[in-house]
């Protein structure tokens, strides 16, 4: 391991006290200062806590995973008791993280694709409001006939999906059967990676990283390539089908954001974490009169909503009346207005930080699901195996109910809002986009024009070793000016909302080409997505957008960038564009520099395998510049305008 880069990586990450300066966001700036003078702490005060970090941690050469150890790979001990090395040890430890991506996503899409079975079966008083998914989805996997209902269809297709995520007898993979592009399939069938499915990649992972099994890092490399494909087409693109299907397509349309739009005379309740499936019935519930009329009866206004992290964005692009206000980073700062009366906690990115802030003010905690308890919250969840999950609207009611009347207890002296809100346009998909357009043919050739010089995915969560969501604006920045166009989604697409960035008055910030093609169309230079799971969605957009232009994906300018990534699933996402042949790039490198082959593996190893590879630049304005050279690379490549 170089010690010395770990410390030089040290080194660099901020402060608080550099946070309140430097955070882009002045709402961000206004309320860690207020916090830090009521004497309350959040992961900011913890992260300079944690200073020095280990550097065994930060190499990825440490290793837990049997009770001879804990073993660290040093000059005097280069092998660990039972004798992996460095290399063994990193690509262990990084293919664990994969695993858990596999399975975070996975588990918060089996509980959509319960949900999507239930309903269609009649068990669930839920209506199928994505009935052209349904349909479209159905001739895709080649299981549409005429003579089945809508609702046939959609159990099909549950079944389906949830086959392809706990299949364990060796058969096709029937979503990337169906919808992966063909040149993709060979490249995964010659490397022998496409996944059997979720479930059994996860335990495989787990079983050949455990004590004494896999000790060939090239192999669990090839390990973590199945587990990113089971990533990619189960975890993340599975939920997101079902979503679509239960829940609708999304809208576009306009919302205020960020701590302005709190507004103190409402019953406020924050929704916060992964899953769709509580919010919807939470967004139901809070329309219902009885209820408006309850809160009215509180001497409230009536009954307001947030969006926290995902859960959030997802309910805000179907429904609309969700103002999303924080991604997982910052939530203990919006719980720290003292102005929200409930606070529903689904799962994921729920820090269980948030229960300290919250004992500081009169803010319920609620959760929903039995994968994620905090000590001191209210349990109003479905059960285990999800059979009582007929009583949603019930246990959704009683939420509602429980934020009105724990409304009067709250102290508006306590209450601090910074004076921040903008508004922010929201729900940009496949469909919507071509019809923006007219059709897709019209983007792709504005594309190889070279009016937009390619298109960048920018997402991923945040990360207190730069400077909070200082290097996500940068990035983007720097793409906009480049004419690159920004999707966005989950944690990375706060900062762009609340900055507005989704609006078309961003459009300053765009070069002469991008610009004159969105003003034209009346569209903001950052196209929000929604949720982490809509990854789907970008991921689909450059799919068909590289058919039109007749080129495989390994040629086409675009690209994932995560620039303050720290999830086990970001991990995942990043990966899933690679294996799509996309390069992914990053401000913040991955735990693998103690071997110089799994980090070499990632840096230049999958070119030849994949077409892609992981690119780390720690200064976000060079990140930028570094990812329109590569698009202009591949544009000469392709024959296309380029500078
Ligand atoms: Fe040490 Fe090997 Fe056990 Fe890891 S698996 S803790 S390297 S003995």
């Amino acid at each position: 391991m170089n010690f010395e880069a770990i410390n030089e990586h040290r080194k660099t990450f901020p402060s608080k006290e550099q946070v309140i300066k430097q955070t882009p966001d002045p709402g961000v700036r206004q309320m860690l200062t207020h916090l830090d003078k009521a004497g309350i702490a959040t992961a900011f005060d913890r992260f300079d806590a944690q200073k020095p970090h280990c550097a065994f941690g930060l190499a990825g050469t440490c290793c837990r995973i049997c009770n001879m150890g804990p073993c660290k790979i040093t000059e005097k001990s280069p092998k660990g008791v039972c004798g992996a090395d460095a290399h063994v040890i990193v690509a262990r430890n990084i293919l664990r993280w994969v695993a858990a991506g596999v399975a975070s996503h996975g588990s918060r899409g089996r509980e959509v694709l319960l949900t999507l079975k239930k309903a269609a079966s009649g068990e669930l008083p839920l209506p199928l409001l994505g009935q052209e998914k349904i349909v479209a989805t159905a001739k895709a996997f080649g299981i549409y006939r005429e003579d089945k209902t809508v609702a046939q269809l959609a159990e099909q297709l549950a079944d389906l999906l949830l086959e392809d995520m706990s299949r364990a007898v060796p058969a096709a993979h029937r979503t990337i059967a169906a919808m992966a592009p063909p040149e993709r399939v060979e490249t995964w069938s010659e490397l022998d990676i496409i996944p059997l499915g979720s479930y059994h990649e996860v335990f495989e992972a787990l079983h050949r990283t455990g004590t004494g099994t896999d000790g060939d890092w090239e192999n669990l490399m090839k390990q973590l390539l199945r587990c990113g494909l089971a990533f990619s087409w189960n975890s993340v693109l599975g939920s997101s089908i079902a979503a679509d299907c239960l829940y609708g397509p999304p809208k576009r349309s306009y919302i205020e954001t960020n701590f302005a739009s709190i507004k103190a005379e409402y019953v406020n309740i924050a929704l916060h974490g992964h899953s769709p499936v509580m919010p919807s019935a939470l967004v139901q519930a809070s329309r219902e009169p009885e209820l408006i009329e309850l809160a009215k009866a509180q001497g409230a206004a009536g009954i307001r909503l947030y969006g926290i992290c995902c859960s959030g964005l997802s309910s805000l692009y179907r429904y609309g009346e969700v103002h999303p206000l924080s991604n997982a980073l910052g939530a203990e700062l919006i719980m720290g207005t003292g102005a929200l009366d409930a606070w529903v906690a689904d799962l994921q990115d729920i820090f269980p930080g948030i229960m300290d802030v919250a004992a500081c003010f009169h803010t319920k905690v609620i959760t929903t699901s039995d994968s994620c308890r905090l000590p001191g919250a209210i349990h109003i969840a479905f059960d285990h195996h999800h059979a009582n999950m007929e009583q949603i609207l019930d246990k959704a009611k009683d939420i509602v109910k429980l934020a009105i009347t724990n409304y009067p207890a709250r102290q508006q002296g306590n209450v601090y809002i910074p004076e921040v809100s903008l508004e922010a346009e929201v729900g940009f998909s496949v469909e919507n986009i071509t019809q923006a357009f007219g059709s897709l043919d019209e983007l792709a050739a504005l594309i190889k024009a070279g009016k937009i010089k390619g298109i960048v995915n920018l997402v991923g969560c945040n990360n207190p070793k730069v400077v909070y969501e200082q290097a996500v604006v940068q990035v983007a920045d720097t793409l906009l000016a480049n004419d690159i166009l920004v999707l966005t989604n989950g944690c990375a697409s706060f900062p762009l909302l609340k900055l507005g960035y989704c609006t078309q008055k961003a459009l300053t910030k765009a070069g002469p080409g991008l610009k004159e093609v969105l003003e034209a169309r009346k569209l903001p230079p950052v196209w929000h997505m929604g949720e982490c799971l809509d990854n789907a969605r970008a991921s689909g957009l450059f799919r068909a957008l590289a058919d039109k232009c007749g080129q495989p994906l390994t040629q086409m300018p675009f690209a994932f960038a995560s620039p303050e990534w720290s999830n086990e699933k970001g991990v995942g996402a990043a990966l899933s564009f690679r294996l799509m042949g996309l390069n992914s790039y990053h401000c913040i490198p991955a735990p693998v520099l103690g071997s110089d082959k799994v980090a070499g593996f990632f840096a230049h190893g999958t070119q030849e395998l994949l077409g892609s590879v992981m690119v780390v630049v720690p200064e976000p304005t060079a990140l930028g510049k570094r990812i329109a050279a590569d698009f202009e690379q591949r544009r000469k490549h392709a024959g296309w305008n380029s500078k």
